[in-house]
């Protein structure tokens, strides 16, 4: 039996304080292939934490009856440091409330890091530079001498992710049906996944502009395949963000279901042997991230929504309506917002009191809008 509990120790960056995360490593440690999934990079989304939860005990039952053929990674709670953000009874688990940083962008850019290591180097197998690569990308993290405790986590977390052929990072949205966030290149490679997951909407992106984590390792192997041409370079590792529905979606009986389907996932692949089952219904197809609109107001107000998660919408269709709060209309004065493309109301905001440039909904279109093209595609 393997299933382990350990766990990393940060060293805090104020007198007196260590912060632990706890996480654990599961299957046969000589199993050729590796899944990593981790939760709760924002710190303030919990439903990806009660899915795992929910997955470790079916991981440590298969682990018992010798069923695992691959080696897990389990990091319920990714960032212990985020989960300390208490502000007057608000939990404020995205950013860093010392810089500001978004825990879930700025990641480093491997390709750089490594890049002097990798050129010449390549061979003629995926095999031999996958490993080169994964190599390379290890001595640089061991190199590393990190300051802060956000740079310990995120080496820490890297360190546990880069050579996983799967690499699986648990979010949620505001209040959202459950979606995927993945790279161009893994699509429809991943389309079992969104299957199993029962993702309303698959959005691809090969740089959205923010540095975030789940397009460390596809940048790393897109990077290294486009300055190699000639060798082969794969993308070793599958890597997508998991959007398990909204802040507030966290129930067992969400939790469970999603962790039932993880794993039928799993099985599916042979990283578990066992009979999953039929694969759910297929969901749609994946489509551009600048495909969907960012539904954006362009002044404060509070927002009736007129359309439901889910709901299919039509260009030009009012959406919502803003309620004035300031001006001389101000508690009377509705105006309406509308789609700004053909789709499906993806996400919709849980505050409604929403201020000038903030996004109030995602609607997920089939056509690329301009003026998505090329640019930052990220809400914040
Ligand atoms: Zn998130």
């Amino acid at each position: 039996m393997s299933f382990k509990r350990d766990a990393l120790l940060l060293k805090g960056d104020t007198p007196g304080s260590t912060i632990e995360l706890p996480f654990y490593r599961v299957g046969p440690s000589t199993a050729p292939e590796k899944v990593y999934l981790q939760a709760a990079l924002h710190a303030d989304e919990q439903p990806g934490t009660m899915l795992l939860h929910h997955l470790l005990p079916m991981l440590r039952q298969a682990d018992e009856q010798e069923l695992l053929r691959a080696r897990f990674v389990v990091v319920p709670m990714a960032n212990p440091i985020g989960m300390a953000n208490m502000v007057h009874r608000t939990h404020v688990g995205r950013y860093d409330l010392n810089t500001g940083v978004n825990y879930n962008r700025q990641w480093p850019d491997l390709f750089a890091m490594i890049r002097s290591s990798v050129v010449g180097r390549l061979g003629d197998s995926d095999a031999f530079n996958v490993n080169l690569i994964r190599k390379a990308v290890a001595s640089w993290i061991e190199a590393q001498q990190p300051r802060t405790s956000a740079e310990q986590l995120r080496l820490f977390l890297l360190k546990e992710a880069h050579d996983a052929e799967f690499v699986l990072d648990l979010h949620c949205d505001s209040d959202s049906l459950p979606y995927i966030y993945t790279s161009p290149e893994l699509m429809p490679e991943l389309q079992d996944l969104a299957d199993w997951m029962g993702a309303a909407a698959v959005m691809t992106a090969a740089d959205s502009g923010g540095g975030s984590f789940d397009e460390v390792l596809p940048q790393l192997y897109r990077k290294v395949a486009q300055t190699n041409p000639g060798k082969p370079v794969p993308m070793a590792s599958a890597t997508a963000t998991l959007e398990y529905r909204g802040l507030n979606d966290v129930f067992d009986h969400y939790g469970e279901q999603d962790a039932l389907r993880l794993f039928g996932f799993l099985c599916g692949r042979g990283l578990i042997e066992a009979d999953p089952g039929p694969v759910p219904s297929q969901t749609g197809e994946a489509t551009p991230f600048e495909a969907t609109e960012i539904v954006r107001v362009d002044r404060t107000g509070m927002v009736a929504y007129r359309v439901d998660l889910g709901q299919r919408v039509t260009k030009g269709q009012p959406v919502a309506d803003l309620i004035a709060m300031d001006g001389p209309e101000a508690f009377v004065a509705r105006t309406p917002i509308v789609a700004g493309t053909n789709g499906l109301v993806l996400t919709r905001s849980l505050r409604k009191y929403v201020t000038r440039g903030e996004g109030i909904m995602k609607i997920v279109g089939t056509t690329p809008l301009p003026a998505r093209k090329g640019g930052y595609l990220l809400e914040d």
